[in-house]
């Protein structure tokens, strides 16, 4: 995953420009399109050969490609296949660009998966109302996706969408050397809030707290509910000691929060605990490894009274173990 993709700390409805890609080894087309589509407030990119769009495909990642079908050594159809086989490219909607509305085109470039076919010369209202439509039904599979990533109450990442980001950092860290920090965020005493207060107002703590977590992270980290009262924070390319500060913000903001009930501020507190890629040494390094030494010292700062910050080391040098 390269820092462009990466999503935000916390989850956001942003929208930004859609962006589509025209692969096309006529320069008309490149023109035509650039004019028709003007007005419809897409980022339109332009490749001039097939190699040159599969290219540019895995490159921009685009919310919609156009496609000729009639190309020299490679025609649309075959660029189709290869962009269904590749992760990253599979699930970018594919518009056919066809001369002829020849019925066994269509056929063929439906079973490769596009989802819609326009024919040359175009009708101007009909290309930009096809344009419109496959980039409607992205824009709401792309929301569907990132909401099954959120966490319904705090509104921050959830548990899969942590599991997954810290695999694909930690193998980061692996490759590049990246340095990578995992905080562990667990609220003190949480169970008494709620006997003592009510759940509805342990859910408003949580919510708080989400919200001191997100307002916490760069755009670039995750801020993400781990379990009920638990959250994980990946901080990356952070050593320790910045991990610590943000850490040392995070405790005193949570400790300030001041909610009321029955007329009263109630004390919340949190301990936490964290490990950085940087202090492990790289064949120790593992998902597994990094989660038991921030947990070790989110376990550590439970038992040194709560409400503190404990640092997590890696395990004992003589263990061995394999990388999954
Ligand atoms: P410790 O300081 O050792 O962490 O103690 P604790 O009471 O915070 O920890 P424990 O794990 O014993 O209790 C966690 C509590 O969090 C118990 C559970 O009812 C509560 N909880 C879990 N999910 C939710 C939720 O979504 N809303 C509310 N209000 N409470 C929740
Ligand atoms: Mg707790
Ligand atoms: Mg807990």
């Amino acid at each position: 995953m390269s820092q462009e993709d990466k999503k935000p700390g916390a989850p956001s409805a942003t929208h930004k420009a859609q962006s589509v890609l025209a692969i096309d080894d006529t320069q008309d087309i490149h023109d035509l399109l650039r004019l028709r589509l003007r007005a419809e407030g897409i980022e339109l990119f332009h490749a001039h050969s097939a190699a040159d769009g599969i290219a540019q495909a895995k490159q921009l990642v685009p919310d919609l490609i156009l496609l000729d079908i009639d190309m020299p050594k490679m025609n649309g159809f075959d660029v189709c296949r290869e962009l269904k086989t590749e992760g990253t490219t599979a699930a970018i909607p594919v518009i056919f660009l066809s001369a002829a509305s020849d019925v066994d085109d269509k056929v063929a470039g439906f079973d490769l998966g596009a989802v819609d076919f326009i024919t040359k010369p175009f009708n101007t209202a009909e290309l930009r109302a096809r344009v419109r439509a496959a980039l409607r039904t992205k824009r709401f599979q792309d929301m569907l996706a990132q909401r099954a990533q959120i966490d319904g109450l705090t509104g921050l990442w959830n548990r899969g969408y942590f599991n997954q980001r810290l695999q694909d950092e930690v193998a980061a860290a692996r490759r590049y050397g990246r340095e990578v920090t995992l905080v562990l965020v667990d609220l003190d005493h949480f169970k008494k809030i709620n006997d003592g207060h009510g759940h509805p107002f342990g859910d408003r703590v949580l919510m708080a707290t989400g919200e001191v977590l997100a307002s916490s992270v760069r755009a670039t980290d995750a801020a993400c509910r781990y379990g009920g009262e638990e959250f994980g924070l990946i901080l990356t390319e952070t050593p320790a000691t910045g991990a610590l500060t943000c850490a040392q913000r995070i405790r005193e903001q949570v400790e300030a929060l001041g909610l009321m009930s029955k007329g009263k501020p109630v004390p919340v507190t949190a301990s936490i605990g964290y490990a950085s890629t940087g202090n492990f040494p790289k064949e120790q390094l593992t998902v597994q490894t990094l989660l038991d030494a921030a947990d070790g010292a989110l376990y550590a700062a439970k038992q040194g009274g709560r409400n503190r910050i404990c640092e997590g080391e890696p395990p004992a040098r003589s263990a061995s173990i394999t990388p999954e």
